[in-house]
């Protein structure tokens, strides 16, 4: 199949090291764009950089990729109620910002006219599958779109994401995003210097 045959997918990127593996995934299957919305990730120089590797990566994949301003007030007023909630799948904190993320993608697809979306958050152990695919059916069919569920952690996906980002000399951060969490992550490590 030509890469004109593909089917058009809006990849959802949350950062360059978690998108590794799913541009090499869905790639035989998709004709893939990176579509960047990051209103969670605090501050904005993090962003930015973050940003800056999803530039890298798609210009080594060879991919276009469509990039939205950077609008934390987005997340803040999403996320507000749940402030006091830790980083979990399990909780409205995180599946609030997992929805926003895919609101917006799926928005963006259909604003593109591609019938189908996903997101690479499924790559991260810290976030469940069941949880996300959840989220994406129902954002999916509240835009009469098609979500792509694939838990890309599975067979080995985050090893690989690490194999990937080394060989591409990407940069990996060591929280999820967040202004909280930034502050939990900081929290461990001063634990561990203990
Ligand atoms: S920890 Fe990650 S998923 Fe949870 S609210 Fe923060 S940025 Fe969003």
């Amino acid at each position: 199949m030509t890469r004109e045959q593909k089917t058009k997918l809006l990849l959802h990127v949350c950062c360059a090291p978690c998108a590794t593996v799913p541009v090499v995934r869905l790639s035989s299957r998709f004709d893939l764009v990176l579509y960047w919305y990051g209103p969670n990730i605090h501050p904005q120089a993090e962003h930015d950089r973050r940003l800056e590797e999803v530039r890298r990566l798609a210009k080594i994949k060879n991919l276009q990729i469509i990039e939205e301003p950077y609008t934390p007030e987005h997340w803040e007023q999403a996320v507000g109620p749940y402030l006091h909630q830790p980083e979990s799948s399990f909780k409205e904190r995180c599946q609030t910002c997992y929805h926003l993320r895919m609101e917006y993608t799926a928005r963006k697809s259909r604003e593109l006219g591609f019938d189908w979306f996903t997101t690479t958050l499924s790559l991260s152990r810290h976030k469940n599958s069941k949880i996300l695919e959840g989220i994406g059916q129902q954002v999916a069919s509240d835009h009469g779109l098609k979500y792509c569920n694939e838990s890309f952690k599975k067979a080995a996906g985050e090893a690989l994401s690490v194999e990937l980002s080394k060989k591409y000399g990407l940069y990996r951060q060591d929280y999820c995003g967040c202004r909280l969490s930034l502050a939990e992550a900081e929290q461990r490590r001063r634990k561990k210097s203990y």
